[in-house]
C-alpha cells in the first residue's frame, strides 16, 4: 500500500478497504510458517505434558520452560538482531502469540516475558540499557515482568503511590510503596517498575533488577485461573535502583505504560486465537464421541449451533488481528521512511491503531469466553472435571476480560478515541457523519440491495458503520463536550464500532478466500460470513436502538428508527442450515480447519 492510500487508525469507520489490501492468514509464507511450527512442537513436547505440575506451581518449572523457549530463540522474535534477537516484524510476533496462545498458563508467563516484561527496554531504552539488557531477555539468561498495578491503583494506573527520591549522593533513586499482581513476579529478573519521582504527577519508569536492595516479594496469589502462571506482590522499602536505570526521561512513565500496554492488548487478541481454536478442537472431538439417545450428540441440532458459533467467533478474531498486524507493519515501515529509528517508528505504529488494539482485546476476550464456555456445555458434566482440559480453558480466559486493561477501559478507549480523533479532524467523521444526518428523513425500508454478492455484503457493511455516524452527529450535538461522561452511550458506540470493525474483516477475507479456494471450499466461508452478518446486524440494532432512545427527542425517533432498520437489514436467508453446513465441516474434520 503506498504512503497516500495508507489507512490511518480508526479510519476504517469512514474509509472503505479493498479486499486485495489486507493480510490475512493465508498469506503467510515459508519462514513465519517455521517459526509457528517451532512454537507448534515446543507447546506440544514441553508445555501440554507438563499443565499439571505447571498448576501446582512445582518450583522453577515455569522459568525452566521460558529458559527452554529463550534457547529456541522463541524470546526474542522481536527483539533486533544486534540485540540478540530474530528482529521479525510485528505480524510474525503475533503469529507466534497466536500459537503460543494455546499454552494456558505458558501462554500467560510467556507474553508476559516477551510483551510488558521486555518491549519497554526494547522501546524507550538508550542503547546502553538495550545492551545491557536484551541480549540476556532474548536468550531467557533474564526473564521480565511489568510493574504498574499498586494495591490502590488499578485501572486509574497513574494514581499509583510508589514514590522515587534521589539520594543524596545522587547515584541512587530511593524506591518505595508496592505493586500487585505482577505476572512473572515470583522469579523475574529484570521488572519495569513505575513510581513518581518526588511529588511528580506523572509516573517515571525504572529498570529495577530482582536482587537491588531493599526489594521483597510476596506469596504466590490463588487465583481462578491461570494457575501455573507466577502473581505476586512486590514490596519496595528503600530499594535503591541506580540512576542510569531510570527509564526513558522523567516524567515518560505514563506514556510508556500506556503505550506498552497498547500491543499487550493486541497481543492478547492474538493470543486467543491459539487459545479458543484449541477449545474448539477439543467440543468437537468430545462431541464426535459421546453418545446420547443411542447417536453422538454432534448430530444434534443444538450442538451444531455451538460448533458453529464456536468457529465464526474464531475465525472473526484471527481474521482481525492480522488484518491490523499487517497495517501494523506498514505504519512502522513508514515511520521509518519518515525518519523515525525502529524503537520509535514501532511504538508511534501501534499507538495509531489504540481504537483497533482495544476492540480487538474486548472482542478476543469475549470470543475466547463464549468458546470456552460452549465447550464446557458441549461437555456436560464432564466439561465441570478437572479431568478434562476444557475445565482448564474455561477458568484461564476468564482473566483476559480483566488484565491488559479491563474491557470496560477498553470500550471506553474505542468508542471516546474515535469521537476524539474525528473532533481534532484527525479523521473526518463528523464531515460524513453530518452528511447522512442530513438526510435522516430519507431511508428507505430496506437497504437497495444490486444482487451481486460481495456488493451487498460491502453495503451491509458500510451501514454497520453509518449506524455509528448518525448516532455520534446526535449524540454530540445533545451532549457536545461532556459526551464522554456518558458512558453507557459510549459504550453502545463501542460495541458497533467493534462489530463494523470485525464484520468488515470477515467480508474482506471472505472475499480475498473466493480467489484462493474454490466451490464448496468457498461456500463455506460465505456461510460463515453470512452468519456472522446477522448476528451482527442484530447486535448493532440493539445497541443503536438502546443509545437512541437515551438521547434523541421524541418527535426524531420515529425518522431514527425507521433509519436503524434500514441499516441494520440483511438479506433474508436460511441461518439455521448456514450454520449446519458449518458444524458439519467441523465435525467431519473433527478439528478446526477453516
Ligand atoms: C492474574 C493477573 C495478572 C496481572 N498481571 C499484571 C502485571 O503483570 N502487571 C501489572 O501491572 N498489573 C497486572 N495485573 C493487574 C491488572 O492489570 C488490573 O487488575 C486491571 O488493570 C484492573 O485493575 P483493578 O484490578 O484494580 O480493578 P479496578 O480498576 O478497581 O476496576 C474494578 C471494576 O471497575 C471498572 N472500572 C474502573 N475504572 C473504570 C472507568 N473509568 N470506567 C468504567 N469502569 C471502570 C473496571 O472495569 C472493573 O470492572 C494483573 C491482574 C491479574 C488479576
Amino acid at each position: 500500500m503506498d504512503n497516500k492510500n495508507a489507512i490511518k487508525g480508526g479510519e476504517f469507520i469512514v474509509k472503505e478497504t479493498l479486499a486485495e489490501e489486507i493480510f490475512i492468514p493465508e498469506d503467510f509464507d515459508e519462514e513465519p510458517r517455521m517459526i509457528a511450527q517451532t512454537c507448534q512442537d515446543f507447546l506440544d513436547t514441553e508445555v501440554i505434558p507438563n499443565l499439571d505440575r505447571l498448576d501446582a506451581h512445582e518450583k522453577g518449572l515455569m522459568p525452566n520452560l521460558l529458559k527452554k523457549a529463550g534457547e529456541l530463540g522463541l524470546l526474542g522474535i522481536s527483539i533486533p538482531e544486534e540485540y540478540g534477537g530474530f528482529g521479525q516484524n510485528f505480524t510474525t510476533s503475533m503469529l507466534v502469540a497466536d500459537i503460543l496462545g494455546a499454552g494456558y498458563s505458558f501462554s500467560v508467563g510467556y507474553s508476559a516475558d516477551t510483551g510488558i516484561g521486555t518491549l519497554p527496554i526494547m522501546y524507550y531504552g538508550n542503547e546502553k540499557q538495550k545492551q545491557k539488557y536484551l541480549p540476556k531477555l532474548a536468550s531467557g539468561e533474564f526473564l521480565g515482568a511489568y510493574c504498574l498495578t499498586e494495591p490502590g491503583a488499578g485501572s486509574d494506573a497513574n494514581s499509583g503511590k510508589t514514590k522515587a527520591v534521589l539520594n543524596e549522593a545522587g547515584t541512587h533513586y530511593i524506591l518505595n510503596g508496592s505493586k500487585m499482581w505482577i505476572t512473572n513476579g515470583g522469579f523475574a529478573d529484570v521488572l519495569t517498575v513505575f513510581a513518581k519521582i518526588d511529588d511528580d504527577r506523572i509516573l517515571s519508569a525504572f529498570i529495577v533488577e530482582r536482587n537491588f536492595p531493599g526489594i521483597t516479594f510476596g506469596a504466590e496469589e490463588n487465583k481462578m485461573g491461570i494457575k501455573g502462571s507466577s502473581t505476586v506482590q512486590i514490596f519496595f522499602n528503600d530499594c535503591e535502583v541506580p540512576v542510569e536505570n531510570l527509564l526513558g526521561n522523567r516524567g515518560d512513565g505514563f506514556r510508556i505504560a500506556l503505550n506498552i500496554l497498547n500491543l499487550g492488548r493486541i497481543k492478547l487478541g492474538a493470543n486467543v486465537i491459539g487459545a479458543s481454536k484449541t477449545a474448539i478442537n477439543q467440543s468437537v472431538q468430545y462431541a464426535n464421541e459421546r453418545k446420547q439417545f443411542r447417536t453422538l450428540i454432534s448430530n444434534f441440532g443444538a450442538i451444531k449451533y455451538k460448533l458453529a458459533q464456536q468457529v465464526i467467533k474464531a475465525f472473526a478474531n484471527e481474521t482481525a488481528v492480522y488484518r491490523m498486524s499487517k497495517n501494523v507493519d506498514d505504519a512502522v515501515k513508514r515511520n521509518i521512511t519518515n525518519g523515525m529509528n525502529k524503537g520509535q517508528a514501532s511504538v508511534e505504529a501501534q499507538r495509531e491503531f489504540v481504537i483497533e488494539a482495544a476492540l480487538i482485546k474486548v472482542f478476543g476476550s469475549e470470543m475466547l469466553d463464549y468458546v470456552v464456555d460452549e465447550g464446557v456445555q458441549i461437555h456436560g458434566g464432564m466439561g465441570f472435571s478437572s479431568e478434562t482440559p476444557i475445565e482448564r480453558a474455561y477458568r484461564d480466559s476468564r482473566i483476559n476480560r480483566i488484565f491488559e486493561g479491563t474491557n470496560e477501559i477498553n470500550r471506553n478507549v474505542t468508542g471516546d478515541t474515535l469521537i476524539k480523533k474525528g473532533l481534532k479532524g484527525e479523521i473526518p467523521l463528523f464531515e460524513e457523519a453530518e452528511k447522512i444526518a442530513a438526510d435522516i428523513d430519507k431511508f428507505p425500508k430496506n437497504p437497495n440491495f444490486d444482487g451481486d454478492y460481495f456488493n451487498d455484503v460491502k453495503m451491509i457493511v458500510n451501514n454497520f458503520k453509518t449506524t455509528f455516524l448518525l448516532l455520534v452527529d446526535a449524540a454530540h450535538k445533545k451532549f457536545g463536550k461532556k459526551l464522554s461522561r456518558e458512558q453507557e452511550i459510549i459504550f453502545n458506540f463501542a460495541d458497533i464500532i467493534m462489530e463494523s470493525y470485525i464484520a468488515e474483516s470477515f467480508y474482506l477475507r471472505v472475499k480475498r478466500l473466493q480467489n484462493i479456494k474454490s466451490g464448496k471450499a468457498a461456500d463455506i466461508y460465505r456461510d460463515m460470513l453470512n452468519v456472522y452478518l446477522f448476528d451482527s446486524a442484530n447486535i448493532i440494532y440493539k445497541q443503536g436502538i438502546e443509545a437512541m432512545y437515551s438521547f434523541i427527542d421524541e418527535s426524531e425517533q420515529e425518522d431514527y428508527l425507521k433509519a436503524l432498520r434500514c441499516l441494520t437489514k440483511v438479506k433474508p436467508f436460511n441461518v439455521k442450515e448456514a450454520r449446519r453446513r458449518i458444524a458439519d465441516k467441523l465435525i467431519d474434520d473433527n478439528k478446526y480447519m477453516f
